[in-house]
């Protein structure tokens, strides 16, 4: 019997595109699509993404060793994960099309992503698929409320976080407490093995390396080589037992701490679960279980304890992920480069290609700043305090394009994530859904010396530096740089400070 009679025979099966949800739990599209019939699986890869033109080789190295945990999970369930490859972004649609047709699927199924290219594809894949008369199912699992979902008493997004927050937690109350808050279960497991035999997992193909379709093409060149990072095993494991503990651990044992440890680098504070988030390893409704779960373990817990989880720091954070992604949807402009506040737009940047290369290389002089680079470097991950320090720096005290600095980020962050690394940037620069004035300047030593008192995130990754005391660490003198090979300062602050206060000044008063 030929591949397609055996799927014939076995109608109604479903075709779930998995993307950024590379998971079995907490999955809706997959959840729903198993509950309707057979279901196949497929991940779909371009060229330019898994030549790494553009994430970062750290976020692309967790997603080809997730895809074999999840090639796995899903066998376990009888349900066999297809892998193709479209040449471009543009040949996604016709690609789903024509794996659909070949394996007789009647409906496809993915959850939803939000920046504009990704909104534009998903609407040409329908297109495609309803032409032909099959059915598309879409689902929101990558936020607890969509896009479009969260609004002022006039019906519009906005403009700010804290009243989005307070909304999105009365919606929330509104809308789940009666019930709890339930992630989607895994679908259950395939009556028989019929697909997984007949249809075979597809290999995954190593990515970094040319794909068969792009195989003899003169290739673009993928970012600097000297700033590829290595994938750590250790740092970010891929399997779905090793995340849930991380998950776990934190929810019981930090995250009561999370409020006052949240910002010291040295510290172990956060949760460091935004890679898993990013790819969709971990989804948002597990987190949010997990955070009430723990409040409902701790002595003496009750009613009102179970309802002020929800108001917790941590959720607070989480709250402002889908705000971004909130932002991103009602503002295309944003995905084209675009600051959200208009007179972003008129800053004259200084196109300072040496501060530019000091700070990626995390030789800037600033101790903090050179070493959440040099973090970023070693590990794929910065912590949140180091980068909005580093951000700022870049932005503000070198007057450098923010759009260079929200690249190199992307190409080098393991949770290079568009909407919060574009609203991290454009905060930190001060054109972005901010209340703060565009005047809020950061500076690199005293925040050096709040969140690094004793100067041992320094210490770790800036060893030049070592010997010397917590005093003197963030602001070594000359004469030390010199003695410690640590590279002078590549700007004098105040008068840094004064020149981007001029040149901010200029573009939001006079722009
Ligand atoms: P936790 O403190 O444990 O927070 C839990 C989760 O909430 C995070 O995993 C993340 O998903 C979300 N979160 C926390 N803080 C923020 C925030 N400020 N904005 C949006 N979501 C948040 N986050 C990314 O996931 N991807 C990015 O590409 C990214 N780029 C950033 C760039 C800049 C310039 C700045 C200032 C922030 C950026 N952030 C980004 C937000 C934040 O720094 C990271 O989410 C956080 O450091 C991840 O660590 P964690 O998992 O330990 O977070």
């Amino acid at each position: 019997m030929t591949e397609r009679q055996i799927l014939e025979q076995h109608a109604q099966q479903h075709l779930v595109w998995l993307r950024n949800d590379l998971r079995t739990q907490d999955n809706p599209a997959l959840y729903e699509a198993s509950q309707q019939g057979h279901v196949i699986a497929v991940f779909v890869i371009t060229h330019k993404q898994w030549e790494s033109h553009h994430d970062s080789h750290t976020k692309l190295s967790l997603i080809y060793q997730r895809l074999k945990v999840l090639q796995e999970e899903l066998g376990s369930l009888g349900i066999p994960l297809k892998v193709i490859e479209a040449k471009q972004y543009s040949h996604i649609p016709q690609a789903l099309l024509e794996l659909g047709k070949s394996l007789s699927i009647s409906g496809l199924w993915f959850n939803n992503e939000y920046p504009l290219n990704e909104s534009r594809r998903d609407r040409a894949v329908e297109k495609h698929f309803v032409a032909e008369g099959l059915s598309v199912h879409r689902f929101h699992g990558d936020v607890i409320f969509p896009p479009g979902s969260v609004l002022t008493g006039q019906n519009e997004m906005f403009q700010v976080f804290t009243p989005f927050a307070r909304r999105w937690r009365q919606l929330f109350r509104q809308g789940f407490s009666k019930h709890g808050l339930s992630p989607y279960p895994k679908p259950k497991r395939q009556k028989s093995d019929i697909l997984l035999n007949n249809i075979p997992h597809d290999d995954i193909p190593p990515f970094g390396e040319p794909l068969k379709e792009s195989q003899g093409r003169s290739h673009e060149k993928s970012h600097d080589e000297s700033y590829r990072q290595s994938y750590r095993d250790d740092l970010w494991p891929a399997n779905s037992q090793a995340i849930h503990r991380k998950l776990t651990a934190f929810a019981q044992k930090r995250l009561e701490r999370y409020g006052e440890d949240r910002d010291m680098p040295s510290l172990p504070g956060t949760s460091t679960l935004s890679p898993y988030l990013t790819i969709g390893a971990l989804g948002i409704r597990e987190c949010l279980a997990a955070a009430e779960k723990s409040a409902a373990k701790q002595p003496g817990s009750n009613t009102t304890l179970l309802d002020e989880w929800l108001d917790c720091t941590w959720v607070t954070e989480l709250i402002w992920r889908e705000f971004y992604r909130h932002i991103m949807a009602a503002h295309p402009k944003i995905s084209w480069g675009k600051c959200f506040r208009p007179a972003g737009d008129n800053v004259r940047w200084d196109d300072n290609e040496k501060a530019f290369q000091a700070w990626c290389e995390g030789n800037t002089g600033f101790p903090i700043v050179d070493a959440g680079m040099r973090q970023l470097k070693q590990t794929g991950w910065m912590h949140n305090r180091v980068r909005m320090i580093t951000a700022a720096f870049l932005a503000k005290l070198t007057l450098v394009d923010w759009h260079k600095g929200e690249a190199f980020f992307m190409q080098h962050l393991i949770d290079g994530d568009f909407a919060s690394n574009n609203g991290g940037w454009q905060w930190s620069a001060s054109v972005g859904a901010d209340a703060a004035p565009y005047f809020r300047i950061f500076n690199p030593y005293r925040q050096a010396e709040r969140f690094d008192p004793e100067g041992e995130y320094v210490r770790r990754f800036v060893p030049e530096l070592q010997s010397l005391p917590a005093k003197q660490i963030h602001k070594p003198s000359l004469e030390q740089c010199r003695q410690l090979g640590y590279p002078d300062p590549i700007i004098d602050y105040s008068q840094a400070r004064k020149r981007a206060l001029a040149v901010l000044e200029a573009a939001f008063k006079h722009g």
